[in-house]
């Protein structure tokens, strides 16, 4: 991991208020989440690699546009995977996916094993579209229902 990877902000709320979200919700058997950060110094993580967005992820993008009424534009966002693993570790601590935003472009990277996670893909989604840090619950939890607690709920 690179030192500027590692400076990266802190999204809100952080990773530890999943876990703590997810303990609540003892069906949930992972504290981990998707975050997001700001940071355009931001690196990718060790091993990632360019994704080739898989064919459904455009419908999960209109989904998701659908659910939140925020529209964007799907080719600008770049995907990469770090294969061959469940999470990846950043600085706030090991995570499924994260978003940020660098320049005008929308990157979106995420485990290997998250790939077909309709949850975690449109979780960063999500982010993407509505272009700043931070889960509104009205957005995450209410209407699109992409965090852990109310995907389980559904
Ligand atoms: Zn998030």
């Amino acid at each position: 991991m690179s030192k500027n990877y590692t400076r990266g902000r802190r999204c809100s709320p952080s990773v530890s208020r999943h876990v703590r979200m997810a303990s609540w919700a003892l069906f949930l058997p992972l504290g981990l989440t998707a975050c997001g950060v700001t940071d355009p110094s931001s690196t990718l993580p060790l091993g990632a690699e360019p994704l080739v967005a898989p064919s459904n992820y455009l419908s999960w993008f209109g989904e998701t546009e659908q659910c939140s009424g925020l529209s964007g534009q799907f080719d600008r966002i770049q995907f990469y995977v770090v294969p061959g693993v469940t999470s990846f570790e950043t600085e706030i601590g090991p995570t499924f996916g994260l978003w940020s935003r660098i320049g005008g472009t929308d990157r979106i990277i995420l485990a290997g094993a998250q790939v077909g996670e309709e949850m975690v893909v449109r979780h960063e989604m999500l982010h993407a579209l509505i272009g700043t840090k931070g889960h509104p619950r009205a957005l995450f939890d209410v209407q699109c229902r992409l965090t852990w607690k109310s995907w389980a709920e559904k």
